[in-house]
């Protein structure tokens, strides 16, 4: 079934990179459903995980993991832990993985799922994610899963010169939002419409 995913959903459609292919294919995507879900986790589709929130669909992890250009040597941030699959895709390719959920269950969950399956390069926090994680910055990639109505200032300091941070930007409907920054600046690109669930904290007082 795992196969199949990749075959249909994300081969057919533009994902290249064999690193993102290789590790779509490794991680149990069922894992990180709930049980009563666990037939439909290689449906072609997001899935509700709990607390209103959903994992996003194979494509959209592979899609916005593939923008990221990891090579393995990197340290990313992930804002929006939730089911911790897309963590779990993330430290299969890059060094190390800092994960910030501001719902403590789904945290708890998520790091107890990946501790089961062994992964070993990965951090979990739970709190705001606007504000990124100071101790561990700057980062190589930065990943939001939730959708902010404009992009945290303090992730965009926390970014490395030449890092790329990818993020669902807008109200009902988002856009995908690549920003990668140079030396003389911020550069952004707008990538593909998605709709992901809103993001929270603080960042709701800057609307
Ligand atoms: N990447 C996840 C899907 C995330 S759904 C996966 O692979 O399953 C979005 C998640 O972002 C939700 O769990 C939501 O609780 C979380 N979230 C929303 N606002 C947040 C914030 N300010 N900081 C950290 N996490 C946040």
């Amino acid at each position: 079934m795992r196969q199949e995913m990749v075959e249909y959903q994300l081969k057919r459609r533009d994902i290249k990179d064999p690193k993102v292919l290789d590790a779509m294919n490794k991680v149990p995507r069922d894992m990180f459903v709930p049980e009563s879900l666990q037939r439909n986790a290689y449906d072609d589709g997001p899935l509700p995980i709990g607390e209103g929130q959903t994992i996003s669909q194979p494509y959209i992890v592979a899609y916005m993991t593939e923008q990221l250009r990891l090579r393995g040597d990197e340290k990313v941030l992930e804002i929006g832990t939730g089911s911790g699959y897309q963590a779990a895709i993330l430290a299969e390719i890059a060094k190390e993985v800092y994960t910030i959920e501001i719902i403590e269950t789904l945290s708890k969950r998520a790091e107890k799922v990946l501790g089961e399956l062994g992964y070993k390069n990965i951090r979990f926090r739970t709190g705001d994610g606007y504000f990124g994680w100071k101790e561990y910055a700057p980062f190589d990639a930065i990943i939001i899963t939730a959708a902010p109505p404009k992009i945290p200032e303090p992730l965009i300091e926390q970014l490395k010169v030449n890092g790329r941070l990818i993020a669902p930007v807008g109200d009902t409907f988002q856009e995908l939002i690549l920003i990668t920054k140079t030396e003389k600046g911020i550069v952004k690109e707008s990538l593909i419409p998605v709709v992901f669930v809103p993001m929270r904290g603080e960042i709701e007082k800057k609307r």
